[in-house]
């Protein structure tokens, strides 16, 4: 490795994609950037190759590379422009790339994540979709690769600052008894049940106290988001669904705290803002400016938590099972999860049909387990191919 790493950022338009180009900027000294990846948002991609001169940029298709090296060319830059899965495949493993920032939404970010994992990068996991879809398989290949796998979840970042260096030697051999994973419990907190039903985007999108992309906001209203952080726990730290209790703290500044045997509970607090986990990855083990304020604890003032409400939050209840019952189950649920929220998102169904919309899926398929990265895919387009025809039932 060399003294500056070279880092690609995949899905750099996006908002964990430009938090890391925003911490990575802060210091030229260790870090450059090999790579960045857009998908609709180009001009923002254009913007950021003129800012970080990267030596590729990843777009979908050939038009869109067309537009970019034009738009690059114009700006007198060189940058290599490559294609679709396939490029952002090949950004994740180059030789000449030390770390990868996995920060594709849903699915889609799969492939390429598990590129960088096989080629034994350091993969940095905004992308908690596909460990949930892959999980064992996925964490099969870190064991074979060697690859170093930090998380990025503020939760999962948390529980990995409070964690000895060598908890991979198994939880209940260094102590610990349970994780506590904290949720602020989203916009929808304290709606009136009845009128969830008219809930619209945008209400669903402003989150109280993080700004994110639009699928994982939905994913927090709707606190499927911890849904999918559970079962992100339980293979990034290789415990049961039941040693991990979800808490719901409504001010977002513990973002998870792990319960000893001897009972302490050690917890990691800070304001929300991803730029803190993000910069505890990228220098693991060391510690560097994130540009995060300083806490100010008396302005908080106070730390509230209750317990989750699973009549408010079905969604949590589905993740739970499925982590329960392993195999095909969390992909199954991430897919028609990705299907439910984009249709709401586009207005064709109301907020409380995520949830029903899920549970019919998952009701209509098996759990089958899943040998090999083809079974995983059969089951994610399986349930999206359910999750289609409910909404051709259902859906406006
Ligand atoms: P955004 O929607 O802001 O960004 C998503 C990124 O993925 C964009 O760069 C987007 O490109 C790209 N993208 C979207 N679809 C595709 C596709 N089909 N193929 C290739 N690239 C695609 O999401 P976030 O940054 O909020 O989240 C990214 C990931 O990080 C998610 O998995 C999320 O769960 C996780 N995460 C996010 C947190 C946050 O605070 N935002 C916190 C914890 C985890 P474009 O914009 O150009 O279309
Ligand atoms: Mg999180």
């Amino acid at each position: 490795m060399s003294l500056v790493q070279r880092i690609t950022v995949l899905g750099a338009t996006g908002s964990i994609g430009l938090s890391t180009l925003d911490v990575i900027a802060r210091h030229p000294d260790r870090y450059q950037v090999f790579a960045l990846s857009g998908h609709s948002r180009l001009q923002e991609l254009l913007g950021l190759c003129v800012r970080h001169r990267p030596q590729v940029a990843v777009v979908p298709d050939d038009q869109a590379a067309e537009w970019l090296t034009t738009g690059l060319r114009a700006e007198g830059l060189v940058t290599e422009v490559l294609v679709g899965e396939a490029g952002l495949c090949d950004v994740a493993a180059a030789p000449e790339v030390d770390a990868v920032m996995a920060a594709i939404v849903g699915a889609a970010g799969l492939s390429p994540t598990l590129a960088a994992v096989r080629a034994g990068k350091k993969v940095l996991l905004a992308n908690k979709e596909a460990l949930v879809m892959s999980g064992a398989l996925f964490m099969q290949a870190v064991r074979d690769s060697g690859a170093v796998l930090l998380p990025i979840d503020s939760e999962h970042n948390a529980i990995f600052q409070c964690l000895p260096g060598d908890f991979g030697r198994g939880l209940e051999k260094v102590g610990v008894r349970r994780i506590l994973l904290t949720a602020s419990g989203g916009p929808f907190r304290r709606t009136p049940l009845a009128e969830l039903a008219e809930v619209t985007p945008e209400q669903a999108c402003a989150h109280p106290n993080w700004s994110m992309g639009r699928k994982i906001s939905v994913d927090s209203a709707s606190m499927m988001n911890k849904g999918l952080e559970l079962i992100e726990a339980c293979w990034l730290f290789d415990v049961r669904p039941e040693q991990v209790e979800v808490v719901v703290h409504p001010q977002s500044v513990i973002h998870s705290l792990v319960d000893y045997v001897d009972g302490s509970v050690l917890a990691q607090l800070g304001n929300p803002d991803m730029r803190t986990p993000i910069a505890n990855a990228l220098a693991w083990p060391a510690r560097i400016d994130s540009g995060v304020a300083p806490l100010d604890l008396f302005a908080i003032a106070r730390l509230d938590f209750e317990a989750p409400d699973e009549v408010r939050f079905p969604c949590l209840r589905l993740a739970r099972q499925a982590a329960q019952a392993g195999q095909s189950a969390p992909a199954a649920l991430n897919a028609a999860n990705e299907v439910a929220v984009s249709a709401f998102l586009e207005r064709r169904i109301r907020y409380p049909e995520i949830a029903g919309m899920i549970e019919d899926v998952l009701n209509q398929q098996a759990v089958v387990p899943l040998a090999d990265l083809g079974a995983v895919f059969d089951a994610d387009a399986r349930s999206r191919q359910l999750a289609e025809r409910w909404l051709q039932q259902h859906g406006r």
